[in-house]
């Protein structure tokens, strides 16, 4: 037997991914100068890139923020925060997610801005933290509602009575979350709106100044201009979705960010009553023309788009048929003219004079587009335009990454 042929991992760049995510960053850019419009200065813009930018690339849309003027980034880990500092992001990193001791040192050293919901963390990260002349700059969050992450309003004021003025720690900020922003109705949002305002007011009656306050998301910067205060925290819009329909919407021009393409792999003639997919889900009713993609749930596609969901070929709608499979999926081309093996397919993104949205993906798979994005961008190979110099697709911190840290 000969020797399997040993290669450079090099050469595994020839082979096309199935799907090709590309991310657009003058749109980014123009989103964010949208946003930046629409709240102006004195009002800060943290810009939210948790879960790798919604999909997008986290360290590639920061170092395309970073010079606009932004206050700083958002992330929910601290990995996440750790990954943008090892890419030379030098802004603050508010650190969003709940933490644990093991976190914080870190934080510290890494100086990111913690996010603070726990009487427990604060002293630890009091008690870790060496005699500086500076103190070390943290926020801290309230729960006017949503009930997942910040202080009770009376634990909070318990916190600040307490605090001494040779404190080594900063409260730069206060922040609180909405649970309902996107809502018509703003009944929830005004009466969280009215209890981070009273307490504000409280703290002050303490002698806490918080300099940055914040709660506005996408939801709140667009439908509640009294939530914008010091600071926002645009997540969605920044990679060009509204959270509300459309429709709905105020008139602020955002651009979708992120495209999605793959290829006709294989082509199918069918007679009627023959049967396409896992458990015979689609039955062709007429002579069909078949087309086999080679993109399937792994690469965020659920299986539940069978049947309701559709791509686009030479500017047509192609819908998608039977089961959707691990790494594959059928469109019906019947009435598309003479689609070839090889041809560009549109999964998400502009065709001629069609086009795609993570909404119609959202209202296709009763989910949001965030989800949308997440999914599809969340594990592909991402192209960036322009193209990035030094180009870091893969954000993740590896291992062997991890060890600058130590
Ligand atoms: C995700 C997130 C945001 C951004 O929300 P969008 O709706 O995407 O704008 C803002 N604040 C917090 C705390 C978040 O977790």
């Amino acid at each position: 037997m000969t020797p399997i042929r040993s290669f450079p991992s090099s050469d595994l760049r020839l082979f096309p991914s199935p799907i090709t995510v590309s991310i657009n960053l003058h749109a980014l850019s123009s989103n964010f100068q949208q946003i930046r419009q629409w709240v102006p200065p004195p009002t800060k813009i943290l810009a939210i890139i948790k879960a790798d930018a919604y999909g997008h690339g986290a360290v590639p849309v920061a170092q395309t923020l970073e010079p606009l003027g932004i206050f700083g980034f958002g992330v929910a880990s601290v990995l996440e925060g750790l990954t943008l500092r090892k890419h030379h992001i030098h802004c603050p990193i508010v650190v969003m997610g709940p933490l644990l001791p093991e976190h914080l040192r870190d934080i510290i050293d890494y100086q990111l801005t913690p996010v603070i919901s726990r009487f427990e963390i604060f002293q630890q990260l009091i008690d870790l933290l060496p005699p500086s002349d500076s103190p070390f700059p943290i926020h801290l969050k309230v729960d006017t509602g949503l009930h997942r992450l910040g202080f009770e309003i009376d634990q909070a004021f318990s916190l600040l009575t307490g605090l001494t003025p040779a404190s080594p720690v900063d409260i730069q900020g206060f922040l609180t979350h909405f649970a309902d922003a996107d809502n018509q109705d703003s009944t929830l949002t005004n009466r969280q709106i009215q209890q981070f305002l009273a307490f504000i007011d409280q703290a002050k009656r303490l002698g806490v100044h918080a300099p940055l306050l914040h709660m506005a998301n996408s939801a709140g910067i667009l439908f509640h201009p009294t939530s914008h205060l010091g600071m926002v925290r645009p997540g969605l819009m920044l990679y060009g979705y509204a959270p509300r329909e459309k429709s709905s919407s105020p008139s602020i021009h955002l651009q979708a960010v992120m495209q999605a393409t793959t290829y006709v792999a294989h082509l199918r003639s069918l007679q009627p009553g023959e049967i396409v997919g896992y458990n015979a889900l689609f039955r062709t009713r007429r002579p069909s023309h078949i087309a086999v993609l080679p993109i399937g749930y792994t690469h965020g596609f659920p299986r539940h788009l069978t049947g309701v969901g559709h791509v686009l070929i030479r500017g047509e709608q192609a819908p998608i048929i039977g089961k959707i499979c691990m790494d594959m999926m059928m469109v019906d081309v019947t009435d598309i003219h003479n689609p070839r093996i090889g041809e560009e397919v549109v999964l998400l993104g502009k065709q001629e004079t069609r086009e795609i949205t993570a909404e119609d993906y959202a209202g296709w798979l009763n989910t949001i587009p965030y989800e949308v994005l997440c999914g599809i961008g969340g594990k592909a190979n991402r192209i960036y335009i322009p193209q990035l110099l030094a180009s870091s697709p893969s954000t993740a911190l590896t291992n062997s990454e991890k060890d600058v840290r130590g």
